[in-house]
C-alpha cells in the first residue's frame, strides 16, 4: 500500500479528568465506577448505541455471575444493580431466578445456570439512564484512530467525530475497546490470540428469531434433554445431523445454541462460526459480516425445514456488528493464565471474582473445550495495567491473560466487573495523585467491596 504524509491543524480539543474509549460491558462499568467515585468522566463510543456485544452484538444472555457449584453469585456491585434495573423495567430476568436446563440456558447446565435472559433494546436504555445518572457524558459515533504519546504517557487520542478529526486529552485513559486498539496506538505491546500460534477463536454472527410454536419447539427440546451429560446440550443434534446429509447445514458447527429471551417465543441464536477471522482488520470483518448474514439465511431455512415448532418461525434482526470472541492481549503487569484459573491462584491484588468455565471455541473445525473451574477464580488488579504506559488502564477481553485465561474471563459479567474495578482505580489515582500502578491495592479492593463488589480469596 502507497504512504502519504498528512499534516492538519486540529481544532477540536475535549479535555476530561477519565476517558473511557468503548461503551460495551466493561466501557459501562468503568465509567459509572469512576464517576460515582468522583472524577470528570467522559465515555466515547464508536457505535450509536452502548453495549458493544451486548446490544449491536445481540450477545446474550449474560453468563452466568455465580460459583460454578451455583451456589453464591460472584459478580455484583454494577452488574447487580443493571440486572436488577433492567428487569423492572421488563427487560430482564433476574440471575437469581433462572436455572440451568432450561429455554434460557440453550439447555446447558455447567456454568449455565444464573445467566441472565434480558432484551438488548432495554438494556442499552438502562445503561445510558445509568451513566448519565452518575454524570458521565457520553459521546457517540466517535472512534479513537490514533494516540499521541510522550514520556511513556497518552498526551491526547486523536477522535474521528461527525465534524471531523479532533482530540481527546484526560488525566486518565481506560481502553475498554475490546480490541486494545488505545493500547495498540498507544505503543503498549499486545498479541493476538494464541500467543505461539496468533490463531483467534472464531467469530458469530448473533440473529433473533420469532414466530415459533413455542410449546412444540420446547417439547421438543425437551424430550431431547435427556440424552445430555453435564457438560454439552446438543437436543438438535439429530436434526443438524439429517441435514449436513442433505446438504442443507454446511456450517462448522454441530449444535444449535437457542437462548430465550425474557419475551417468550423470542430467541437469540448463537450458532454461525466465521473461522481464521482477524477481527483488527476492515476487510476480514467485512468479510466475516457478509459470510455471517450468508449463514443467518442458511440457519433459517435449517429451522424451517427441520425443526419441530419453527414451520413458520421468522427472522426478527441480524446483529449489526460482527460477534469477536478473541483479538489483542496487552502486555500487562501481570498475565492470568489457565492455571492461574483452574488452581485458583491466590492474588493479594485480586480485584473480582468469577465462576464461568474455561471455553475454547475450536478455531479450526467445529466444537468447544469446555473445562470447568473449581468453584470460582480472581483476577488482579496488575493484569489490567498495561506496560509502557503510566496514565492508563485496560479493562474487558483484552487485559493481559493468556488466549485459555481469557475463554473464561471474556464474558459479559466479568466484563463489567473489570470495568468497575478500573474506574474506581482511576478515580483514586487521581484522587492520591499517583499513577494507576501505584494506586492504594487495600483501599482499591476495599472501596470496590463497600461499593458491592465481590472479592474472595
Ligand atoms: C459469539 C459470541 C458469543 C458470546 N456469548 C456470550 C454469552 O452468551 N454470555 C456472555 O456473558 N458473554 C458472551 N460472549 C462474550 C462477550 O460478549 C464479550 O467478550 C464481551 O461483551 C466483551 O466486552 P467488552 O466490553 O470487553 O467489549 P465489547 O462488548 O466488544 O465492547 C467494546 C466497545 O468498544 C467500542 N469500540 C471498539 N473500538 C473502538 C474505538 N477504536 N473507538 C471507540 N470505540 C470503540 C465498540 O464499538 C464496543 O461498543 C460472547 C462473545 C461472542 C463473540
Amino acid at each position: 500500500m502507497n504512504e502519504i504524509q498528512y499534516t492538519k491543524t486540529i481544532k477540536t480539543v475535549i479535555e476530561t479528568d477519565v476517558l473511557v474509549i468503548g461503551g460495551g460491558t466493561a466501557g459501562f462499568g468503568a465509567a459509572i465506577a469512576a464517576a460515582r467515585n468522583g472524577a470528570k468522566t467522559l465515555l466515547i463510543e464508536r457505535l450509536s448505541i452502548l453495549g458493544g456485544m451486548a446490544t449491536a452484538g445481540l450477545v446474550g444472555p449474560f453468563m452466568t455471575c455465580y460459583d460454578n457449584d451455583a451456589e453464591e453469585q460472584l459478580v455484583k456491585g454494577i452488574f447487580d444493580e443493571l440486572c436488577l434495573r433492567t428487569e423492572a423495567r421488563g427487560g430482564a430476568i433476574h440471575p437469581s431466578k433462572v436455572e440451568g436446563m432450561t429455554s434460557y440456558s440453550s439447555y446447558y447446565m455447567a456454568s449455565h445456570r444464573h445467566v441472565t435472559p434480558y432484551q438488548s433494546e432495554i438494556l442499552a436504555v438502562v445503561m445510558e439512564e445509568m451513566l448519565e445518572e452518575s454524570g458521565t457524558q457520553i459521546l457517540f459515533n466517535v472512534q479513537v484512530t490514533d494516540c499521541i504519546t510522550k514520556d511513556e504517557k497518552i498526551d491526547y487520542v486523536i477522535v474521528n467525530m461527525k465534524e471531523g478529526i479532533a482530540a481527546i486529552r484526560a488525566k486518565l485513559y481506560i481502553d475498554c475497546t475490546g480490541d486494545a486498539d488505545v493500547a495498540y496506538f498507544a505503543g503498549v505491546p499486545t498479541w493476538l490470540g494464541k500467543k505461539e500460534t496468533g490463531i483467534m477463536q472464531p467469530t458469530s454472527l448473533f440473529f433473533e428469531v420469532g414466530n415459533i410454536d413455542r410449546d412444540k419447539y420446547l417439547g421438543e427440546l425437551e424430550a431431547n434433554k435427556s440424552n445430555l451429560d453435564n457438560h454439552v446440550a446438543n437436543c438438535f443434534a439429530k436434526y443438524v445431523k439429517e441435514a449436513k446429509a442433505n446438504g442443507d447445514w454446511t456450517l462448522d458447527r454441530n449444535e444449535l445454541g437457542n437462548y430465550e429471551q425474557n419475551i417468550p417465543g423470542r430467541w437469540k441464536i448463537n450458532t454461525t462460526r466465521i473461522a481464521h477471522i482477524d477481527a483488527t482488520k476492515t476487510s476480514d470483518i467485512t468479510k466475516a459480516l457478509i459470510e455471517g448474514r450468508r449463514q443467518v439465511q442458511e440457519v433459517i431455512a435449517f429451522m424451517k425445514k427441520y425443526l419441530p415448532g419453527c414451520e413458520n418461525v421468522q427472522l426478527i434482526q441480524v446483529a449489526t456488528a460482527l460477534g469477536v470472541r478473541e483479538t489483542r492481549h496487552i502486555v500487562g503487569k501481570y498475565e492470568l493464565t489457565a492455571e492461574d484459573i483452574l488452581s485458583r491462584k491466590h492474588f493479594d491484588d485480586a480485584i473480582c471474582t468469577f465462576g464461568y468455565a474455561i471455553d475454547v471455541h475450536n478455531s479450526t473445525g467445529g466444537g468447544v473445550t469446555f473445562t470447568c473451574v473449581d468453584k470460582y477464580y480472581t483476577i488482579p488488579y496488575r493484569c489490567l495495567i498495561p506496560k509502557n504506559c503510566d496514565n492508563m488502564l485496560v479493562a474487558g477481553r483484552s487485559i493481559c491473560g493468556s488466549s485459555e485465561a481469557a475463554a473464561s474471563y471474556r464474558v459479559m459479567p466479568a466484563c463489567i466487573a473489570m470495568g468497575q474495578a478500573a474506574g474506581t482505580a482511576a478515580a483514586i489515582s487521581l484522587k492520591s495523585g499517583v499513577c494507576p500502578e501505584n494506586v492504594d491495592i487495600v483501599n482499591l479492593r476495599n472501596t470496590l467491596i463497600e461499593q458491592g463488589a465481590v472479592i474472595k480469596d
